[in-house]
């Protein structure tokens, strides 16, 4: 290791922090060691319908970093705290949505990536940032570069900050010092807390996502209909799931609010109410999230989340709006809101049920309406 490649890694930690990271470590770029383990993940069909994660480019990039910047010599791997003050509403309350925590702020990716570009531009190199890329390589690499260590919920965990963590990478095609935070060590050991908490049994073991189980995929990457058996799994999830992180111990010990202005809740999306949600037309739901992560579900998804919620809550005041969305241009909403009416079964949402049949024209909304008479 030169003083000059020293030199700059201590330069890249200093601005990264001043940035607000609040990790920093920088490896060498060679392979990560888990891309078998990943192939196998995706032969398993774990990914559900993320095809993108299995494409013959999206593997080879996670099994060779030169692949996605050539000549890239260094990775600055960086990590940023979202977790967010206590929520000023019930979480638990049936009448709202849950959003994963990490939507309750502005989107990160519009947050990291510039700053990621920016300790970028202090090294005259080429360069590449990324923000939440991939579930492996992006994890190893941080446990790699001394940011934590993986857990059984496949979070990655730092054991004095926990894992309410955005992780960040820059590629560089200079030859960087190896740098890591300060040691400290901690493992899982013989907890089981998160697979003993998981809703939906969506970690089928230590250290395995099967995604299609996981409410986050079903909420967010799913496009299509929430399987059947999964919606009464959701309760009044709408957005991801923080389940198997609440419960960790790491982030019961040491998790501490963020400082980082852009991560502070949004009252809007702190459990909103699920009856103003379900009412929102395009505008509506542009103008409400227009700078927050649940754009990526657009209307579509998230009113479908919202009428399973609807149904999960099963309240008869739940019906008029439910009997509106029966009318929604989207499929994916009528249907959804067609398996809500049928749980909460009052005579209203029967007769409605039994009204929106005949003129249904979607084949796959009238078996949702058939099933739910
Ligand atoms: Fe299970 Fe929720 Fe964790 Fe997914 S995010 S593995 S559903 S607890
Ligand atoms: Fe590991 Fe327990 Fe945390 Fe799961 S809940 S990640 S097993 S420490």
């Amino acid at each position: 290791m030169s003083r000059q490649e020293a030199e700059l890694a201590r330069r890249i930690e200093g601005k990264a922090r001043r940035l607000g990271f609040d990790l920093v470590g920088i490896v060498p770029a060679t392979p990560p060691q888990t891309t078998g383990h990943y192939r196998a993940w995706l032969e398993k069909g774990y990914h559900g319908e993320m095809a993108y994660l299995a494409r013959p480019a999206a593997i080879a990039g996670r099994g060779d970093p030169a692949l996605l910047l050539p000549g890239v010599q260094s990775v600055v791997v960086v990590a940023a705290n979202y977790y967010p003050p206590p929520p000023s509403a019930d979480l638990q309350d049936p009448s709202r949505g849950v959003l994963a925590r990490y939507a309750w702020g502005d989107d990160y990716h519009d947050l990291l990536v510039p700053r990621l570009r920016q300790l970028g531009s202090l090294v005259n190199a080429a360069s590449a940032a990324y923000v939440d890329t991939g579930p492996l390589l992006e994890r190893e690499l941080a446990a790699r570069a001394g940011l934590g260590f993986i857990g059984k919920n496949t979070s990655l965990i730092h054991p004095r900050l926990g894992s309410w963590l955005f992780l960040g990478e820059l590629l560089l095609t200079r030859a960087v010092a190896t740098r890591h935070p300060p040691p400290v060590q901690g493992t899982c050991g013989r907890c089981t807390r998160c697979l003993d908490a998981c809703p939906t049994g969506a970690l089928v073991a230590p250290y395995t996502l099967d995604a299609r189980r996981c409410l986050s995929y079903l909420t967010i990457e799913l496009k299509g209909p929430i399987p059947r058996e999964m919606r009464p799994l959701l309760g009044n999830r709408i957005f991801g799931c923080d389940i198997c992180q609440e419960v960790c111990p790491w982030n019961r010990r040491f998790a501490r609010p963020t400082a980082e202005p852009a991560f502070q809740p949004r009252p809007e999306s702190v459990a909103p109410r699920l009856l103003e949600l379900i009412a929102l037309d395009d505008d509506g739901f542009r103008q409400r999230f227009q700078k927050s992560a649940v754009r990526r579900a657009k209307r579509s998804g998230l009113l479908r989340n919202v009428a399973v919620a609807l149904g999960n809550w099963g309240a008869p005041e739940a019906v008029p709006a439910l009997v509106q969305a029966m009318h929604d241009a989207g499929a994916l909403v009528r249907g959804h809101a067609a398996w809500a009416l049928g749980r909460i079964a009052t005579p209203d949402a029967r007769q409605a049920l039994a009204q929106a049949l005949p003129a249904e024209p979607d084949e796959w909304v009238r078996q949702e309406i058939q099933q739910a008479l």
